[in-house]
């Protein structure tokens, strides 16, 4: 029997954590899981170390350092806290990290991660939309390797294996529509928090939700799809597929469309990143196509979902403009959920948050310094709060 892979897990606690924790759980002989992280749901991350006796289990939260302490007394698994201990954590020797923590507050550990020379399983789409070159660079560098999680991305990457990216004619990502797909659109302006959380068809953490519900899901995806298989934005396409079976579609140049479907359920494409490059049993439902009977298709609608039309001009722009473009969202998102702002002045926040610093953005080269992505996004997110301190 070959060594257990040692894996780490970065945002333990989350849905994606959780997930990946199930397939874990399915053949704890085959790992060894080195770091578990979390925030400030202590009691699932203190469970979760002790189950899979992890080496060590950090929280991004110092004021939870005693909490986790206790929790993990007689465990004999270390407890660490705070921003330098989960870059830390990320960067002990690992074969396989998952990267879901959500936010920007995902990129520096998921880098630490792949300077290692890991395999990243990136389920934090905001580390390729922020910094998708220095990602790119650093798995280069570092003899890692970067497999997308997204379940679009990872559809596109199976569409892809074995082809030549030189013969793809376009790349068609799937939308759902989110919780207001069908909504009258002089409704959107009062929707609430919990109304934008509820999604139809995937049952994900709440910020990926409401992303959803506004399509600032969709744009990072799209953006996300321009840098990590270094496709030009015109030959990248949305379209609202409100079953959610069919995640992503690659084009090529002969006119044929390879489609990847499957159920919605997250735990294929992080299967598919913890086998690959075999494929292996993974529990997900089997469609029953005859039973499914039809699959629908519409035009993604910019004036409904101002978003995408942002996520052109971001990819046109390219340099930082990804990094201010997904701070700025963050901001918005979270006055959103604190009823300072409404739902679609989520967009005009991110949209003035771009036109105001966009020309500072452009510098495409400072893309691949960590510390200009990070100053970029502090400035977005000051400039957000000061756009919308004046609304
Ligand atoms: P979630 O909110 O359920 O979990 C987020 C995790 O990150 C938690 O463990 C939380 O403690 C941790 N975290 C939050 N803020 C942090 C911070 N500042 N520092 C350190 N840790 C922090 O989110 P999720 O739905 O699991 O999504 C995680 C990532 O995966 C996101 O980037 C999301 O866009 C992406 N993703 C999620 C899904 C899904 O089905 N949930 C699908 C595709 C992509
Ligand atoms: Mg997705």
């Amino acid at each position: 029997m070959s060594a257990p892979r040692r894996i780490s897990i970065l945002g333990t606690t989350g849905s994606i954590g959780q997930s990946t924790l199930d397939l874990v759980r399915r053949d704890p002989a085959a790992y060894h899981v080195v770091a578990l992280t979390g925030g400030r749901n202590i009691a699932q991350l203190a469970a979760d170390a002790a189950e899979f006796g992890a080496e060590i289990a950090v929280t991004a939260h110092g004021d939870c350092l005693d909490a986790l302490r206790s929790a993990l007394s007689g465990t004999g698994v270390e407890a660490a806290a705070g921003e330098a201990a989960l870059i830390e954590a990320a960067a002990r020797p690992a074969d396989w990290v998952m990267s879901a923590i959500v936010g920007a507050a995902g990129l520096a550990p998921g880098l630490a991660a792949l300077r290692t020379g890991a395999t990243l399983a990136l389920a934090n789409k905001e580390s390729m939309v922020c910094a998708g070159p220095l990602m790119l660079s650093e798995a280069r560098a570092h003899g890692g390797r970067i497999l997308p999680v997204d379940s679009e991305h990872s559809a596109v990457f199976q569409a892809l294996l074995g082809e030549d990216v030189g013969s793809v004619e376009r790349v068609i990502i799937t939308a759902s529509g989110g919780a207001f797909r069908d909504w009258p659109l002089e409704r959107l302006a009062a929707a609430t928090p919990e109304e934008a959380a509820t999604h139809p068809n995937w049952d994900m953490g709440q910020r990926i939700t409401i992303d959803s519900a506004s399509m600032f899901n969709k744009a990072l995806e799209l953006i996300e799809t321009h840098e990590f298989f270094r496709i030009p934005p015109e030959r990248i396409e949305t379209v609202v597929h409100p079953e959610s079976l069919v995640h992503a579609l690659v084009g090529f140049a002969d006119g044929g469309l390879m489609a990847h479907v499957g159920p919605p359920d997250m735990r294929h494409a992080i299967g598919f990143a913890l086998h690959y490059p075999e494929r292996r049993h993974v529990p997900v439902e089997r469609l029953d196509l005859a039973t499914i009977g039809s699959l629908s298709f519409r035009p993604a609608d910019e004036t409904r979902w101002p978003a995408l039309r942002l996520a052109r001009e971001v990819m046109q722009a390219g340099g930082l403009s990804g990094a201010v473009f997904n701070a700025a969202k963050e901001r918005a998102l979270d006055a959103f959920i604190d009823r300072r702002i409404g739902f679609l002045q989520m967009t005009e926040v991110v949209e003035a948050t771009l036109d105001s610093i966009g020309s500072h953005a452009r510098l495409v080269d400072d893309a691949i310094h960590l510390d200009k992505v990070l100053e970029a996004d502090h400035l977005a997110r000051y400039t957000a709060d000061e756009i919308m301190a004046r609304l």
